[in-house]
């Protein structure tokens, strides 16, 4: 089956909005096997909406358009579904009295223009919004959402149930397995992987992300046991750079890890400067295990709260393996990290250059401190710094490093 998506909405093509629906529509078709054939952008206009779902028809099963469903003079995309099938525009009674709930629970204030909300082409099928006002609604193969992604999240993944069930595709529905891989690059990987994918219709892709490489397996349903026997073979080789799968983070790994070990978690931060701790407190449930977060930038700071001794800096520098044990040596609880490193753009040196960082890691009695030397601007050696000290936490947690 294939798909087309109309993304409709001026402030697309002026760089105003980025088009983030598409991308999460993207990922929901693939479940269902569906491949989207093209992705058209157009303005707040009847007629360019018209050519587009004249252009869309010609290729695909089903048309998919995003924005415009609003109470304003700009939202037209109905009006230009209707015009197009040749149908009445009509107001769904059951839509509105759901509508006007939601306005009197929210305390909004009702104004007649909101009632284009609930219009829709006769005959269209209407999804439940459990976010905002406007449902989605379905005729003829053509689906219109709004643009607001909360509402997109909340309703298309409800739509392609449904309608996968009306059109009988959960045959072919795809079983995807997301291994998520940290410190080996794209190429290395593909090396390492692509000879076991000889068989038909099994694929992989790589997706870079700021949180690691995902391994994207997937094949039909049908074929489930093969990707699995081909997701073990990749873990007998990578195992070790496997932090997870699907959803799974690193920070939230360690959290959990933590949490079921009852050990007390806190950090040190200089190159860092407050990333690592933001990184602990975006976990919920982070404050049972962590205490404390402090940026000691300067050198006093790193003396005066961990006891980093003065000749150690002297001697070594505030950016070396020495001051990086003394920093994690120096927090209390059972398990510290520590950073210190050169973000720069300025300030390398041909012995320590922009990117090195140290990174202590504390485990109760066992200290571990690495060397690395990070590329990339200020901001890429902070995050990429910050995502090594996790990995490495977590692999000591696991009792592998
Ligand atoms: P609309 O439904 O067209 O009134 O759009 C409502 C809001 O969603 C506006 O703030 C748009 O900028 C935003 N929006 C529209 N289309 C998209 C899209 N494809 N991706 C992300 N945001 C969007
Ligand atoms: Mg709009």
């Amino acid at each position: 089956m294939k798909a087309s998506i109309i993304l409709v909405g001026t402030e697309l093509l002026s760089g105003g909005t980025v088009d983030t629906n598409s991308i999460f529509m993207a990922e929901e078709l693939n479940k269902y096997g569906i491949e989207i054939k093209n992705k058209l952008t157009v303005k707040d206009s009847i007629e360019d909406i018209l050519v587009a779902l004249e252009f869309a028809r010609k290729n695909s099963d089903l048309i998919i358009t995003s924005g415009g469903l609003g109470p304003t003079i700009d939202d037209i995309t109905k009006d230009a579904v209707a015009m197009f099938l040749n149908k009445k525009i009509i107001v769904d009674d059951k839509d509105l009295a759901i509508m006007m709930k939601k306005f009197e629970e929210r305390q909004l204030t009702y104004t007649p223009n909101n009632i284009k909300q609930v219009e829709k082409p006769e005959g269209a099928v209407s999804i439940p919004n459990k976010v905002g006002m406007c449902p989605a609604v379905y005729v003829d193969g053509i689906v219109s959402f709004p643009g607001v992604p909360s509402e997109v999240y909340d309703m298309f993944p409800r739509f392609l149930e449904w309608f996968a069930r009306e059109k009988d595709l959960l045959v072919d529905k795809i079983y995807i397995r997301d291994l998520l891989v940290y410190g080996i690059g794209e190429a290395h990987l593909d090396q390492i992987i692509s000879g076991f994918f000889t068989e038909e219709g099994i694929d992989y892709e790589f997706l870079v992300k700021d949180f690691g490489i995902i391994i994207r397996l997937q094949g039909k349903n049908s074929n489930k046991n093969i990707v699995e026997k081909i997701a073990e073979k990749i873990y007998n080789i990578i195992g070790d750079n496997i932090f997870g799968e699907g959803n799974d983070r690193l920070e939230n790994l360690v959290i959990e890890k933590l949490k079921q070990e009852k050990l007390s978690l806190s950090v040190a931060e200089s190159c860092t400067g407050g990333m690592l701790s933001a990184k602990i407190v975006g976990v919920s449930g982070a404050s049972e295990v962590y205490e404390e977060g402090i940026t000691t930038y300067s050198n006093e700071a790193k003396q005066k709260r961990l006891g980093v001794k003065k000749e150690t800096l002297e001697k070594y520098g505030a950016v070396s393996k020495e001051t990086a044990e003394e920093m994690v040596r120096g927090l209390k609880t059972d398990v510290g990290i520590a950073t210190t490193g050169v973000a720069g753009p300025l300030g390398g040196t041909p012995e320590k250059p922009v990117g090195l960082v140290y990174m202590g890691i504390k485990v109760k009695d066992r200290v571990v401190v690495e060397r690395k030397v990070f590329v990339g601007t200020r901001n890429k050696i902070r995050e990429r710094a910050t995502l090594q000290c996790l990995f490495y936490l977590n692999k000591m947690l696991k009792g592998k490093y």
